[in-house]
């Protein structure tokens, strides 16, 4: 349940609305925006509202549609944008998050780091700690993992996205990463969204392949609710048939989520597909769905990598996947439909370039009904 305060409303009339709430036994949480200020509660149908509809200064209350109350769209209007340096996630240029599945060596992850940030990707990804499927495959180079991270970031200036898998890592891992990713399996692992609720770091939150999308924006409420404002979204595939592909990349939970809430959304083609071959289709789908970035697996040696090698791009690979990204759409494929005869009322839409690379041509036109 939210209140929507008046306009006019001063901090005095929020601090009350807060306190007849703390009064009741229930914490909320106060949403500023442009236009109008917010009163989340931390409950979804409290038994007695009626007296806070007649304090000063409150416009409505208003019951959420969904389970999920400050991840919903109807809690905050303006979408989230998370700033990590001055890499944004969730503003107007898509933003690609690139490296190696696991961090192997100094060498490989090196090599990969390099190789993503002169192709154009914005942040580092890489893990120490592996959540393998099974138990004899490579587990991450853990502590040494992090401090190889530390030194790419120095390296190439790019701030590290990489994932925690247990609650008694968490302070290691917020000492070396920028973005803490939770891993698809641990998308339900309450005590470890507990305590990622209590980092000042972004939280990039994948979705579990056997989750709905509720289950999912569910699982970014346990972050919001604790006190991280900042998570990521990302879709990276789930189970389907499963004979050629190792996931099935479910972009409509892509559209859905960023109809459903604020957060930003992004999209990882290369685990949903489980083959490089199909990971350039995949993004140019997923950004086209209007997915807020990319996060990709790129190793300089796919053949060697002891994590997913079948799905990540070599560098060459990757440096052609983001210069496709980058050029007008209308210039790398054929218009999506032919209109004949467009008539006078239709408006040709305009959008920027899908991917900006640094140094490159910045905002650009890709799409024109009729060029
Ligand atoms: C990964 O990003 O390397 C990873 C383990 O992904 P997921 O949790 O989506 O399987
Ligand atoms: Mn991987």
């Amino acid at each position: 349940m939210l209140i929507s305060m008046r306009k006019t409303a001063t901090t005095e009339d929020i601090v009350r609305v807060v306190g007849a709430l703390e009064d009741r036994g229930i914490p909320s949480q106060v949403v500023h925006e442009a236009n109008r200020v917010v009163v989340v509660l931390h409950k979804r149908r409290p038994e007695d509202v009626s007296g806070l509809r007649l304090l000063p200064a409150v416009d409505s209350v208003i019951e959420v549609d969904h389970r999920f109350q400050l991840a919903s769209i109807q809690s905050r209007r303006e979408r989230t944008v998370i700033r990590i340096g001055d890499v944004e996630i969730g503003g107007e240029t898509a933003t690609v998050i690139a490296g190696p599945c696991s961090v192997e060596s100094r060498e490989q992850l090196l090599a990969a780091a390099r190789g993503v940030r002169n192709a154009g990707a914005n942040l580092l990804r890489g893990g120490a700690y592996k959540p393998r499927t099974s138990p004899y495959e490579f587990q991450g180079l853990g502590l040494k993992g992090l401090q190889l991270l530390a030194e790419a970031r120095q390296a190439t200036g790019l701030p590290i996205v990489t994932e925690v898998i247990g609650t008694e890592d968490v302070d290691l891992v917020c000492e070396y990463a920028d973005v803490l990713q939770v891993g698809a399996r641990n998308m339900q692992n309450y005590p470890l969204l507990r305590r990622l609720a209590k980092v000042n770091k972004p939280v990039l939150l994948k979705r579990n392949p056997a989750a709905t999308v509720e289950e999912w924006l569910l699982a970014a409420e346990y972050l919001l609710v604790g006190g991280n404002p900042n998570v990521i979204l990302c879709e990276r595939g789930i189970k389907g048939a499963g004979l050629e592909t190792r996931n099935t990349f479910d972009i409509s939970a892509v559209v859905l989520a960023r109809q459903l809430t604020h957060l930003p959304v992004i999209a990882d083609p290369s685990h949903a597909a489980g083959r490089r071959d199909l990971v350039p289709a995949l993004s140019r789908a997923a950004l086209a769905a209007g997915a807020d970035g990319l996060l990709l697996e790129v190793h300089p040696n796919p053949q060697a990598a002891l994590s997913d090698g079948a799905q990540s791009l070599t560098i060459p690979e990757f440096e052609r996947l983001m210069l496709g990204l980058a050029e007008p759409v209308r210039r790398v494929q054929r218009p999506m439909v032919r209109i004949a005869r467009p008539t006078a009322q239709m408006v040709v839409p305009r959008r920027a370039a899908q991917v900006r690379i640094a140094g490159g041509p910045g905002r650009r036109e890709i799409w024109h009904a009729n060029p």
